[in-house]
């Protein structure tokens, strides 16, 4: 096993978060290696490691001045064996390859989670949407798709949003994809509702989360009413999280952005939510300002230079990471546990490092991965597929009540492989044992392709 992970670093050089992902599937799923050694032979671990295709192209655009400005753009179509390739595109300046290659390597195995027939991709640009203007961001998504569309189809790849992809950026891809091809079809997901957009999509990734900290919570006869919560991030999936926290009475305290975050004592509520929707939705404002409208929260700026963050150190029950990939490190960890923490639900993707990974399975508390807590999102954007298909929309309470059955199936999957390797209650390695036997049965059936 060292011999091979050896290996995918040294052909893929500097791509240490793919790397880290790979490590981390691979270790959980030694046991089922073990016991299916006709799996090396038929080499699944080099296959599943290489994605099928890669896509990097230029991105070429025109600023408000007129000066033309160049990106990258990425699409990294990972694995069809059990469907199309799905999985968002991310537009951050931190974006390269071995990001997107970790985000899509992910994906193969929180979709194959989710009972719908999808394989798994990932795309994205080092575009920085934050301070460009709608014009800017409309001739970049332009750009993009001009070329996306080439190696996209609602039957072959089919891209949705992530961090700094939301309604805003879908509607002009969509938009672009449509004139270039002269079809209105399913391509993209997270679309508005008013042209093929599904209900409750925009909430999905949030609520699955919590259904699945109230599903973990269950095993131990316990319920999220009256916990106290810590949330990182305030974008999409940060905001749906506390929603849904709120609604089934939590008390979620924080929410964080890339400069800093705030701390609410008293609890967010569904007022003060109301306020964090319009200034991150709409007025694209900082977190910052929440402690303006209500003086009591106190904000603290992000300090690099800290060996820990800050927002991990408050007292609480449950933490729901919702920002980005290795935001808690093993300190951090550390500060959760010492201060009563015993649920860690990832609505992020990979938010917590190997050594924060070590820690709570250690210690076995309630540890989701993002891969098992947060496939609503992508589960309810396989739904919007189903009912662009049908060329019908369903109602709200019919998409959320499929996407808690969806989260209670993968919950129950979860334990019940964990418990069939001897590792009860271990949702890390339930995840990846049950997401990877799926797809590599299924690469099995289809021959060497
Ligand atoms: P958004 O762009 O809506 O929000 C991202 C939030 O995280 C913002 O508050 C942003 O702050 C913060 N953030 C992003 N990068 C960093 C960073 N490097 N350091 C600190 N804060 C950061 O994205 P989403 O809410 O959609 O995505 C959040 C996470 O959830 C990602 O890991 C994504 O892959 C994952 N995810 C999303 C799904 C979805 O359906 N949207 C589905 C499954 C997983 P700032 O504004 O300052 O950048």
């Amino acid at each position: 096993m060292e011999e091979f992970l050896d290996k995918v670093v040294q052909q893929n050089p500097n791509e240490k978060e793919f790397h880290q992902a790979v490590r981390e599937v691979l270790h959980s799923v030694r046991p089922v290696l073990e016991r299916n050694p006709g799996y090396r032979q038929q080499a699944i671990l080099e296959r599943i490691t290489e994605p099928e295709r890669v896509i990097i192209f230029r991105v070429p655009w025109l600023d408000d001045d007129d000066r033309v400005r160049v990106n990258r753009g990425f699409r990294v179509e990972m694995n069809s064996a059990l469907g199309p390739y799905k999985g968002g595109l991310r537009f951050h300046p931190s974006v390269h390859l071995g990001i997107i290659k970790f985000l899509a390597f992910e994906q193969v195995f929180k979709n194959s989670l989710t009972t719908l027939a999808m394989g798994g991709g990932k795309g994205g640009s080092d575009f920085n949407p934050k301070g460009k203007s709608d014009n800017e961001v409309m001739r970049f998504c332009q750009s993009f798709m001009a070329e996306l569309q080439r190696h996209i189809g609602p039957h072959t790849d089919i891209p949705a949003g992530d961090i700094g992809v939301g309604a805003r950026e879908i509607g002009f891809l969509f938009g672009m994809y449509k004139k270039l091809r002269n079809e209105f079809t399913g391509v993209l997901t997270g679309k508005s509702l008013a042209w093929g957009g599904s209900l409750i999509r925009p909430e999905a990734t949030g609520y699955g989360a919590v259904y699945f900290a109230a599903e973990m919570l269950d095993t131990r006869g316990d319920t999220l009413e009256g916990k106290t919560c810590l949330v990182s991030g305030s974008g999409n999936v940060a905001q749906f999280t506390c929603e849904k926290l709120i609604e089934l009475g939590a008390r979620p305290v924080t929410l964080s952005d890339s400069s800093g975050y705030i701390f609410d004592e008293a609890g967010i509520d569904a007022e003060k939510l109301a306020f964090v929707k319009e200034l991150k939705n709409i007025r694209r404002g900082r977190i910052r300002e929440y402690v303006d409208q209500y003086p009591s929260a106190v904000y603290t700026e992000a300090d690099p230079g800290l060996d820990a963050n800050p927002l991990w150190r408050h007292k609480a029950h449950c933490a729901f990471p919702c920002a980005t990939e290795n935001e808690i490190n093993g300190l951090d960890a550390q500060h959760l546990l010492d201060n009563g923490v015993f649920v860690v639900v990832e609505g992020a993707n990979m938010p917590s490092t190997p050594e924060a990974v070590d820690l709570f399975v250690d210690k076995k508390i309630l540890y989701a991965p993002g891969k098992a807590a947060n496939a609503g999102g992508v589960a309810v954007s396989g739904l919007e597929m189903a009912q662009n298909s049908m060329r019908l929309s369903w109602p709200r309470q019919e998409v959320d009540q499929r996407l808690q059955q969806i989260m209670h199936s993968i919950h129950r999957t979860c334990r019940e492989a964990a418990a069939e390797y001897g590792m009860e209650g271990n949702y890390v390695a339930g995840a990846n044992i049950a997401g990877f036997v799926k797809v590599v049965n299924a690469m099995l059936d289809q021959g060497v392709v």
